[in-house]
């Protein structure tokens, strides 16, 4: 076994390939690895490691022994392969762009894949089918690039998540929610083919209907059962024009209860039937002003009608509904009514 996760999550026949010798990781890396190309594309010189030993959270310290900075997903195959075939495997973890809270991407003694750097200055990696409507985008990709390169087509991926600085990877391996989440399911719900390197160090492509036990454990599977290099998204055309709106509950019950009346409310049904995206959140205290501010969403006068709110019911936390609602220049009238039916 050579790519060892980092923490084991269960126990199915799957993960039975990468847990044997976990308690072999505390030992150096292999002497024989920095003979080969990919040895050259490790590092392990203390700026290296600091910058991939914390992540966004910053709760954690974890100092892996080398970071790798692949060229191809050939190189990370090696590497694993390499660990895989070695009587001192040790443990290799996916770095996409650090936005962990807590070091699931780091691994302390082992090696730490740079996969950002895959896709560096490299427009192929995100390929746009506008006659199959769907997009493959490599793993290392961040979702703004995502973004951007299928709007220009007029589509876009169904499920989203609210920060696009994030690797395509790194959310297919936590999940990926939004406010779409309720409609299209999370990102790894809208998925239709990856390429995967498995802990021998193979390139497997896998789907719901081939080699799908990997296809599922891989998704949301937090980089214990392979490293996505490329994932197959179907898209959808972007809505000719959107609403966004936001509604402020002073009342918890009303707030909850318009959800959960709004997510409920079945799709077709006519006057919903273009809600495209809901999310509830909430305001505390100071916060409430500053994360107010923080949004070009509001005027001054809303902030300040707000402001007065909290004074006048003596509030530490406000509540919000964010809505968009999709339409064309066909149906204005009939999306301003629905509107007026929020208020
Ligand atoms: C400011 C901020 C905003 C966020 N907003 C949202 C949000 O709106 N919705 C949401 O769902 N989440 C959100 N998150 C959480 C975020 O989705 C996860 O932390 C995600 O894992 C981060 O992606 P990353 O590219 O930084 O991955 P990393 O933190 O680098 O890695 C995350 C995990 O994925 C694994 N991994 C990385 N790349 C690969 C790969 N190619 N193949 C297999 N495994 C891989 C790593 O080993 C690790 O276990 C947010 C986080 C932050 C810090």
């Amino acid at each position: 076994m050579a790519y060892l996760p980092r923490t084991r999550l269960s126990t199915t026949s799957f993960i039975s390939l990468f847990i044997t010798t976990l308690l072999t990781s505390t030992l150096s890396l292999p002497e024989e690895l920095f003979s080969l190309e990919i040895g050259t594309k490790i590092r392990s010189d203390k700026q290296s490691l600091m910058l991939v030993a914390s992540d966004f959270g910053n709760l954690t310290k974890s100092t892996p022994a080398a970071v790798f900075y692949p060229s191809s997903s050939h190189d990370i195959a090696g590497l694993i392969h390499f660990s895989y075939t070695h009587s001192t495997p040790f443990f290799i973890s996916p770095r996409g762009h650090g936005h962990s809270i807590n070091g699931q991407a780091s691994c302390s003694n082992g090696v730490v894949i740079h996969m950002e750097l895959l896709g560096q200055g490299r427009a192929d990696r995100i390929n746009v089918s506008v006659a199959n409507r769907y997009m493959d985008v490599a793993g290392e990709q961040l979702w703004i690039d995502v973004l951007s390169a299928s709007h220009a087509h007029r589509l876009r991926a169904n499920s989203w998540t609210d920060y696009l600085h994030l690797t395509v990877g790194g959310t297919l391996s936590v999940g990926g929610i939004s406010g779409q989440t309720f409609q299209h399911g999370p990102q790894i719900s809208n998925v239709l083919e990856l390429d995967v390197i498995t802990g021998t160090g193979q390139q497997v492509t896998c789907s719901k209907t081939h080699n799908q036990d990997l296809f599922n454990a891989v998704l949301g599977g937090l980089g214990q059962f392979g490293i996505i290099t490329r994932a197959r998204i179907p898209l959808s055309p972007t809505p000719e024009k959107v609403k966004w709106i936001w509604l402020i509950y002073t009342n918890i019950v009303a707030f909850t209860r318009d959800q959960e009346s709004l997510i409920s409310i079945d799709e077709n049904e006519r006057h919903f039937g273009f809600l495209k995206y809901l999310e509830g959140s909430l305001l505390m205290e100071q916060g409430i002003i500053g994360s107010w501010r923080s949004s070009s969403f509001f005027s001054k006068n809303d902030m300040q009608r707000m402001a007065q709110l909290t004074a006048k019911h003596r509030l530490t936390a406000l509540y919000y509904l964010e809505v968009v609602v999709a339409y064309d220049e066909n149906i204005v009238a009939e999306v301003d009514q629905v509107i007026l039916l929020f208020h």
